[in-house]
């Protein structure tokens, strides 16, 4: 039976993009089937708004979206689509894995292979609690982080690390300091790790990790961190490995997931046909893991990497001279 998935095509390059992840799709036969929908300026054009419901109705319908990148206009009234994504299918986890790849300009070719997991929903980034006096002297912010949110996204980092044999889990932290919220997410950790004795477990702080990343990034395997940490650690992660045109990310929740490429809608290149698809095509790559077609996703990464081994087709941002659509026949000849 075919699985359903949403697509999204996106603004700028977006739809480059999703046309030559289609393509490396279609080659490896995983049997699905798509139902495009529209957010972001493309929707803000032919239906009037940014999301749409019958957007929101197909990712709930098909519990799976492979989204390109939107862009997200300028100026007062408009809140970002992407967080808007998130908090109405409660996108818990943040998964980013960043994976060293050969013949990219990364100070890292070999050696780097980690998914950083992010709390998605609370800590810092909720905006509760905001303000600043009336002088501008004094702004405020309030941090939550509960026992549940703690809770399911470490469960999710450790039932990934078993899923995938993994073998160790990092929870990144500054309870010295932040006794209370840092303090709890690092008490459940704790508790959550016992129930998975195969797994290795150790704790580092925030600051300790951002330097043990660019020093040593071998010695990690999955990092789980509440959200404004997981948000620069993995950005860190991406730098390791090459930057943005290699860095996929998916948000998880109970009942939808969405696939994507870090980067955005990259507008001074969009139309050009010379973006890099890799980004999108690991993000399919995790989307081919978590509706149960691992040995697919295997296939396509291995793809990648035998592609730009051979410097087949890359795109200019890789030092080529390749096409974004050329770059994916490459690929999809290799699957
Ligand atoms: P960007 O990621 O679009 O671009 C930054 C730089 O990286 C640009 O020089 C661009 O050409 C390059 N780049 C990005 N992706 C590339 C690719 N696949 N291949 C080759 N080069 C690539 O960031 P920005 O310019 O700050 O943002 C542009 C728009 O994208 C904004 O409207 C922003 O809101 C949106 N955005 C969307 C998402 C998302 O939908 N997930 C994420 C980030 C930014």
């Amino acid at each position: 039976m075919t699985k359903k998935i949403t697509v999204i095509r996106g603004d700028g390059i977006g739809p480059e993009i999703m046309d030559a992840t289609l393509h490396v799709l279609e080659a490896l036969g995983a049997g699905l089937s798509y139902e495009e929908v529209d957010a972001g300026l493309v929707a803000l054009e032919k239906h009037g708004e940014l999301l749409p419901q019958a957007t929101l109705d197909s990712i709930r319908r098909n519990g799976v979206a492979l989204k390109s990148p939107l862009t997200t206009p300028v100026g007062e009234g408009f809140s970002s689509i992407n967080v808007a994504l998130r908090r109405h299918f409660d996108l818990y986890a943040n998964v980013r894995p960043a994976k060293s790849f050969p013949n990219t300009r990364s100070r890292f070719p070999s050696g780097v292979d980690l998914i950083t997991v992010r709390e998605n929903t609370e800590g810092a980034y909720i905006g509760e609690g905001q303000a600043i006096s009336e002088d501008g002297e004094v702004a405020t912010l309030t941090q939550k982080i509960t026992r549940k949110g703690s809770e399911r996204i470490v469960r999710y980092a450790f039932d990934l690390a078993r899923a995938t044999g993994r073998k160790k889990v990092t929870a990144v932290h500054k309870a010295n300091i932040l006794k209370t919220t840092s303090g709890l997410f690092l008490k459940v950790a704790r508790e959550v790790a016992t129930q998975y004795p195969e797994i290795e477990f150790n704790e580092m702080i925030v600051d300790n990790t951002c330097m043990q990343l660019v020093m040593r990034p071998e010695q990690f395997d999955i990092i789980v961190t509440t959200n404004l940490f997981g948000d620069i650690i993995s950005d860190l992660c991406a730098g390791l490995v090459g930057g943005l045109g290699l860095a996929p990310g998916a948000n998880i929740g109970k009942d939808a997931a969405i696939f994507e490429a870090v980067h955005g809608s990259a507008p001074d290149i969009a139309g050009k046909g010379i973006a890099n698809p890799c980004a999108l095509l690991l993000g399919a790559a995790q989307m081919l893991d978590h509706i149960g077609q691992p040995q697919n996703a295997e296939r396509l990464r291995k793809a990648i990497i035998a592609t730009l081994e051979a410097r087949d087709s890359l795109t200019p941002d890789l030092g080529g001279t390749g096409t974004t659509m050329g770059f994916a026949k490459a690929i999809a000849s290799r699957v």
